[in-house]
């Protein structure tokens, strides 16, 4: 079967491998943003489109939506983050730019537990979303969404991960910070996002 060719509108090189690892198996050539040349040679500038979405799910299908429409090829786009149930869904969409600068994750894991113990509490109920959106024509698309519930308190552990895993307390005791890779695929929002997503493709190609 020939190869369909899914532009992932992402140039983050850890979440491009573990898509590429999830999609094992299916007829498909999985070409991240950074090498779009290679398969578009004459590709201009491609701006980042402003994701303004109210939810993981909005902003997933804002991406996948623009890259699509500019490249003509299929498109895959995600969108992640926490939200703590004391603090009414935040950080929610602006988990990245929490405390104002995107990607401090020092800054935005301060500001957490700070706004959390301002709420009185010191454990408290949190849950990482991700949504995958693949444009595959105008009108055409496949969604999918994982969530993983957890716990936010204000000792951090581990090395692994990134973002507010070494804060984010799992089911056995452990953060999201100690556990593997292979661990934290197995049960984390991504890991579910993708998994469904799989299955979805699995049918749209009729792979058993
Ligand atoms: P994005 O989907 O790459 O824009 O991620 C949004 C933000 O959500 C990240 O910058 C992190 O702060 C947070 N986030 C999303 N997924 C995870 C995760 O698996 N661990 C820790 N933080 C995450």
């Amino acid at each position: 079967m020939e190869e369909k060719l899914i532009l992932i509108a992402t140039s983050n090189a850890g979440k491009v491998r573990e898509m590429e690892r999830a999609f094992e198996g299916l007829p498909v050539r999985l070409v991240p943003l950074s090498r779009i040349r290679e398969i578009l040679p004459d590709a201009g500038e491609i701006e980042e489109p402003v994701e303004d979405g109210a939810t993981f799910l909005e902003n997933a299908r804002i991406k996948a939506r623009y890259y699509m429409e500019q490249t003509g090829l299929a498109a895959l786009a995600d969108d992640s983050g926490l939200s703590v149930e004391v603090l009414g869904g935040a950080p929610g969409v602006y988990s990245a730019r929490y405390a104002g600068v995107h990607g401090d994750d020092a800054a935005n894991n301060a500001k957490l537990i700070a706004d959390i113990r301002a709420r009185g509490t010191e454990n408290a109920a949190a849950a990482y979303h991700c949504a995958l959106v693949l444009a595959l024509t105008a009108g055409e698309e496949l969604a999918a969404e994982g969530v993983c519930t957890g716990f936010i308190r204000p000792e951090a552990r581990g090395t692994e991960g990134f973002g507010y895993d070494p804060y984010f307390y799992c089911a056995d005791g452990r953060t999201m910070a100690e556990l593997t890779r292979e661990e934290k695929h197995a049960i984390s929002h991504r890991g579910a996002a993708l998994n469904n997503m799989k299955e979805q493709l699995r049918t749209l190609f009729q792979v058993k």
